[in-house]
């Protein structure tokens, strides 16, 4: 359920941007690793989102998890188990098999953009001439 907790976090980050700019939130664009579960993470930001984000379009693009093993294989790794409460302790080497791995990428989340219905152009500084 480590996506529930993540889910909640960004809620409260675009909470805070919506009220700060009055505004509601259009749409978001998402980075989010592949350890977080960006599918499972987008069901949970719809279910915890309520009616202060059930209009918000969430997009995620899905960064894959690469690591780096012991044994000197450096790339992508597909085998992992969401179970474990730290998955990233699932992640076997598809070299050796194993677990002596360090990730150099797929843990990351964060909010790119965000859309607001008013305020867009608003960010956009015009220089005098
Ligand atoms: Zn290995």
């Amino acid at each position: 359920m480590h996506e529930v907790e993540l889910a909640t976090h960004v809620l409260k980050a675009l909470h805070q941007i919506s009220a700060d700019q009055r505004a509601r939130v259009l749409e978001v664009n998402l980075r989010a690793g592949e350890i977080n579960e960006p599918s499972s993470l987008r069901l949970w930001l719809k279910k915890l989102g309520g009616d202060e984000f059930n209009s918000t379009r969430f997009n995620i693009v899905r960064v894959p998890i690469m690591i780096k093993c012991k044994c000197g294989y450096s790339g992508e790794a597909k085998s992992l188990d969401t179970h474990l409460p730290e998955p990233e302790l699932g992640i076997a080497c598809p070299k050796c098999g194993g677990h002596g791995v360090s990730l150099t990428s797929g843990t990351e989340l964060e909010i790119v953009n965000v859309k607001l219905e008013k305020g867009v152009q608003k960010r956009r500084m015009r220089k005098s001439r």
